[in-house]
């Protein structure tokens, strides 16, 4: 999984950054944190944020648990997003939660 994530990242930083990386020496390996973190110094960008907290959390072994049920995420959902954290429940009820949040707070 931890490879997957890289790609993702790597595919954003070309696409999005115009930058090169050699694929071959990070991913056959384990990179550490602090080498994505050189590889990312400076941009803000919130997906890959999200990408790089996946790998933080493939590291410390919490990987594709929900953190609203605490039970593991569909590996179907994770191929198609690794940086999901909430299972497909957890995050419809989110989405309505946050929506009856915003019409109580914003629109009125
Ligand atoms: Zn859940």
């Amino acid at each position: 999984m931890r490879r997957v994530v890289l790609c993702r990242m790597f595919d954003l930083l070309e696409q999005t950054y115009g930058i090169d990386v050699n694929r071959e020496e990070f991913v056959g390996e384990r990179v550490s944190l602090h080498e994505i973190d050189a590889l990312l110094a400076f941009k803000s960008d919130p997906h890959l944020d999200d990408l790089r907290g996946a790998l933080e959390r493939i590291d410390d072994g919490s990987f594709g648990v929900c953190i609203g049920c605490k039970t593991e995420i569909d590996q179907r959902l994770l191929d198609e997003e690794p940086a999901r954290r909430m299972c497909e429940r957890c995050e419809k009820e989110y989405n309505r939660s946050s929506s009856v949040y915003m019409e109580a707070h914003l629109i009125h």
